[in-house]
């Protein structure tokens, strides 16, 4: 199967009930043993079948066939939220004395447990600008454990070598983790390039209709998924079935909003280099972004996220942020709707601003999830929006 027809058709029921085309909610806590015996082979693991839905549930595990799926991974499994995926990553695989190699733009949530909780149990972590891999080499330690990347990377759109980045982990004996959620498995798949574990936060392109939380962790092998199944399973990080049939039901029609999306953000990062009060525009797909063979390589399109620079700094951004009408004033991404925020004032606040700039979030950077709305609608409101900043 090719990725469209992969999401909109994997991941479903091995038998079928009443013959029903979408999957069913199996709403329940617990299942029923048919006798005794059958719950004691149940749980030796020598009977399929289903015991409590914190280990495993009919609607939940549809989905995680889905997103593995179109991974390209061995399995999935599906967690309440993006950052229990991320927790589960680094709870499944870090111990004391480990080391860890990440992005400097890394989710800002993951980054706070690396650098706040983590270091309490004893691992340490670097955080490198990976869109070059020197940066990656040169952080390396015998006790390197993981290198955990993000790309494109949040919010300045720069791309990671995923294969260059794999082959470091490989030398050194490392898992390479990476946080798919600004590409989606529609667009980049780092599985294929040598990653053994993919994150993606469901909330974002996956649902995409802004009103479900979710994640999936998606592994290469085996060993990888029984080693993240315990602990997710352990831990209690799972997803609720009703959760995971809305969840199904965006990952159905990811292809869809994902190509409208970033047919948007090509004709709209166009128009944004065109615009007098736009000083610079980051966006995979353009010609003169720095990176634009690598993405051209590793990624079947450019996306629906953009950055870009505005006149009069902070203050240029803050008016960006209170003249726009159509477009919303909100963080997170990935959704039907376009959303605009402004990392200076809101996301990125709490980083000093001297992390800030040396991490490329410099105060006149607005991001940008661009929408499946009419382009012109969305340039001309792009459009007064930036004539409202003065000169
Ligand atoms: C939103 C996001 C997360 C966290 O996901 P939640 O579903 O909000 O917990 C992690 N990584 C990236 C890149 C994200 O955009």
């Amino acid at each position: 199967m090719r990725k469209s027809t992969k999401a909109i058709h994997s991941g479903g029921l091995e038998h079928s009930i009443y013959g029903e085309v979408s999957v069913p909610i199996f709403q329940s806590s617990t299942f029923a043993f048919p006798s005794a015996a059958d719950g004691a082979a149940r749980f030796s693991g020598k009977q399929p079948g289903y015991i409590y839905t914190r280990l495993n549930n009919p609607t939940v595990n549809a989905l995680e066939e889905g997103v593995a799926a179109l991974e390209g991974g061995f399995a999935g499994v599906a967690t309440a939220t993006g950052m229990a995926a991320v927790s589960s990553v680094y709870i499944s695989f870090l111990s004391r004395g480990d080391h860890v190699v990440a992005t400097n733009c890394v989710y800002g949530s993951s980054r706070v447990i690396l650098e706040s909780e983590l270091s309490r149990y004893g691992v340490e972590t670097t955080f490198v600008d990976s869109s070059e891999l020197s940066n990656i080499e040169k952080a390396m330690r015998p006790e390197t454990r993981m290198i955990f990347l993000e790309t494109p990377m949040n919010p300045n759109m720069k791309i990671t070598d995923l294969a260059g980045a794999a082959e470091i982990a490989k030398k050194s004996g490392a898992l390479l983790a990476v946080d798919n959620t600004f590409a989606s498995p529609y667009l980049q798949r780092p599985i294929e390039f040598g990653a053994d574990i993919v994150i993606n936060s469901l909330t974002k392109f996956i649902n995409g209709h802004t009103d479900v939380i979710g994640g999936m962790i998606v592994v290469k092998t085996e060993e990888l998924y029984n080693r993240v199944k315990k602990i997710v399973s352990l831990f209690g990080t799972t997803m609720d079935p009703h959760q995971a049939w809305l969840i199904l039901r965006g990952l159905r029609t990811l292809p869809l909003r994902i190509e409208k999306s970033q047919e948007n953000a090509m004709k709209l990062a166009k128009f944004l280099k065109s615009h007098p009060k736009v000083t610079w525009v980051s966006y995979p797909g353009l010609p003169d972004h720095p990176q634009h063979e690598l993405a051209k390589q590793q990624m079947d399109g450019f996306g629906s996220m953009i950055s870009f620079g505005v006149q009069n700094g902070l203050e240029g951004g803050i008016t960006v942020m209170n003249s726009v009408r159509l477009i919303t004033l909100a963080v997170s991404l990935g959704g039907i709707e376009s959303l605009i925020e402004h990392p200076a004032s809101m996301t990125h606040a709490s980083i000093a601003p001297e992390e800030r700039r040396e991490a490329g979030i410099v105060d006149e950077l607005v991001r940008f999830s661009v929408g499946c709305e009419d382009f012109e609608d969305l340039r001309d409101d792009l459009n007064e929006a930036l004539n409202a900043i003065t000169d």
